[in-house]
Formats: structure tokens, sequence, C-alpha cells
């Protein structure tokens, strides 16, 4: 799959600019503050429906706008396909081929995008959040409905928890805590199952890349950290029950706290490098380099499921890696359409790739060279 054209209009600080890009190599370069980013950005947003820098499609309006409009022209195997991703009057319009799109799962699957920016480093270094969103995002763009699940899972958690709270006020209330505790297992343990088989995948692909990066002097590993029972992983009826057996018996805890704490929205995984947390013992390094295991295993495993490559969006990050990084990873990605941004065009010479376009950013203006 690749990116045909790109076109912005009042988005960031674009007033309106239109593009064509190579099938392969895109160098986006300019100075700081001109951009670079915000290019990077409206393709995230459709791919996944959001930015990967704010959950709120009002800031990426331009300030002197009250909408934006992006649209990007995709060809996969031939065929054409047109995502048109609007924000009007404070809402977001989503089209595909000129049909709204009813739900964001929809919008899913269609662009598939991997990115990687420096920030990705605190997956590793912060806490699960992010950790759960790096696999979420991947997860939906292969699975649509896993994207609908999370978003049942996480209405239903937020009506579950206001129930805690209410019968505070009204211990009557009591009476409906089986059926949240049943409805919030029945969309968890989907979310579990889809988790561990990703994180399994993950862990498999992630370790060979990673001893090929480290020539074979770290074993990476990925551990899935959830409050149910290893052995039932596969078996959604199972978790399904276990989680119903585990809220019942914490009942009285959560309505102390008021707060559900059984599920999947307390879901991590570990990372683990020589048997070591990453997190704690890694250096910088390490856990860079950890990082670029994991982005590239992300590319892989889209392509082994849908038999496409995803586009790959590198913002910032090859000043971040050294020679032998920097080259390793553009040696698996030869077969991939790249959207490379730097502040230098130097950084990349013409001789080392063929189809190389060069697009200069200044102030929001966008210059093929
Ligand atoms: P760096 O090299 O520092 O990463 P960049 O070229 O990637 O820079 P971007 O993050 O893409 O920069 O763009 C930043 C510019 O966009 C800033 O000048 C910022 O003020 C501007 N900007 C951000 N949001 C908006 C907005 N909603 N309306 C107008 N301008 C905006
Ligand atoms: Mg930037």
């Amino acid at each position: 799959m690749h990116i045909e054209e790109l076109e912005l209009e009042n988005f960031r600080n674009y007033k309106s600019v239109k593009t064509s890009f190579s099938n392969k190599i895109n160098v986006i370069y300019g100075e700081n503050a001109q951009g670079k980013t915000n290019i990077i950005e409206s393709i995230f947003l459709c791919a996944s429906g959001r930015s990967h820098r704010t959950s709120k499609d009002a800031e990426l309006v331009n300030v002197n706008s009250n909408n934006f409009n992006v649209k990007i022209i995709i060809n996969k195997n031939n065929e054409k396909k047109l995502i048109d991703y609007q924000y009007k009057s404070g809402k977001k319009v989503i089209m595909i081929n000129e049909i709204p799109v009813k739900k964001i799962g929809n919008l899913m699957g269609n662009l598939l995008a991997v990115i990687f920016s420096p920030e990705d480093i605190l997956i590793i270094k912060e806490g699960p959040s992010l950790r759960r969103r790096f696999i979420d995002i991947t997860i939906s763009q292969l699975q649509p409905s896993y994207f609908y699940n999370l978003q049942q899972y996480n209405k239903i958690l937020i009506q579950r928890n206001n129930l805690l709270k209410e019968i505070q006020k009204n211990k009557s209330l009591i009476e409906t805590m089986e059926i949240w505790d049943e409805k919030i297992s029945e969309v968890g343990s989907r979310i579990v199952v889809a988790r561990n088989k990703f994180l399994k995948n993950l862990n498999k692909i992630s370790k060979i890349k990673h001893y090929k990066l480290t020539n074979n002097c770290e074993e990476l590993e990925i551990q899935y950290k959830t409050n149910i029972e290893e052995k039932k992983f596969d078996s959604i009826d199972l978790i399904e029950k276990e989680m119903i057996e585990k809220l019942k018996r914490i009942r009285n805890i959560e309505l102390k706290r008021c707060v559900t704490l059984i599920g999947p929205h307390r879901d991590d995984y570990e990372i683990i490098l020589n048997g070591m947390k990453l997190k704690n013992f890694g250096s910088q390094g390490q856990q860079r380099t950890a990082i670029l295991s994991l982005k590239l295993s992300e590319i892989e495993i889209i392509k082994n499921e849908t038999d496409d490559y995803p586009v790959l969006l590198l913002d910032d990050v090859m000043s971040e890696l050294d020679k032998k990084r920097r080259e390793f990873l553009l040696d698996s990605i030869q077969d991939i359409q790249v959207f490379i941004t730097c502040t230098e065009k130097d950084f990349f010479s013409k001789n080392e790739f063929n189809d190389i376009l060069y697009l200069n950013i200044q102030e929001g203006n966008l210059y093929k060279i």
C-alpha cells in the first residue's frame, strides 16, 4: 500500500497544500517549527482516526480557521481510495470514497501506518497506558472489531464505576452489579484474547529482530501481564468466567474504592532484556534499540496478517540512531513507502537510494526539490 496524494486545508500551520509522493522514500526536511511533523500527523490521523500528539481535533485546526480538511489518496494493489477527514463546526466527518464512515472502527485498516518518533521511548519508560496504546492501535488496524470492543469496554467501565459510586448513596442498586460484571467480562475477555495473541507474536518476531540488531548479544522478551491466569489466555469463555468470579470476590473492596479493579484496563506487558526489566535496568541506547525492534516487528506483523506493507512514518528518529541501526532500519524497509522527517536534506544522499523525493517545508509551505 502507498499514499499517492495528500491535500491539507487549514490543518495546523498549513493553509492549503497538495502534493504527490514517491512510492518509496519521501524525505520531508526543513528547519524546526516549519510543519514537518504536522505532515506526519495528518497521515497518521487518516490511518487511526486520532492524532498521535493530541486527542483533540480542535487543536489541529489552523488558528485562523474553524474547520480543517485532510484528504489522502491511497493506492492498494492499483485500487485507489480517497480518505477524507473533515472537522467542521466542532465535529469530525470521515469519508471513504465520499461515503461517510459511521464508526471510526470502519476507518481502521484502510490506510495501514506505523509511526516511529523519539517519544516512542516512553512506551518503555512510562506507565502502562502508553504500552497499552501502542498495541491497541496496531491491533485495531488489523482487526476493526477489536477497536469496537475497546470502545464498548471503556463505555461499560465508566458506567460500572459510576454505579459503584451510586451504590454508596443507594444500597439497593447493588442488585444490578451482577449484570455489569457479566457485561464487562464479556467484552473484556475478547480484549484479553486479542492482546495475548498479538503480544505472543510480537514476542516471537521482536526477539529475532533484536538478536540481529545486537549481534546476538541481547535477548528481548515481552511478557503479557493481566489479572487472568495465563493458561486460560486462549479461551474467551474461561477468561470471562474468571473475570466474573474475581469481580464477585473483590466486590467489597471495589465498593469501598468505587473503581473497577479487575479487567484489561489495568493490563500491562513487561519488556525484558537479558532477563532484566528494560525499564529499570536498560541504558538509553538499549531502550532505543528495543523500540526499533518493536516497530520493525509491528511492520512485519501487519505484513503477515494483511499481506500488505503499512506506510512507515519516521519522525526525527534517524538522527537518534547510530550508523549501524540506521542501516539496519533502512535495509528492513526497502519494500515500504516511507516518510522521513529531518532538519538536513543531506542526511540522505541520492546515490544511496532510488525513488527518493525531497520535500522542503518552510512555514507551512511545501516545495518539491
Ligand atoms: P521540529 O523540527 O521542531 O520538530 P516541525 O517542522 O516538525 O519542527 P511541526 O511540529 O510540524 O514542526 O509544526 C510546528 C508549527 O506548527 C509551529 O510553528 C506551530 O506554531 C504551528 N502550529 C501548530 N498547531 C497549529 C495550529 N493549530 N494553527 C497554526 N499553527 C500551528
Ligand atoms: Mg517535528
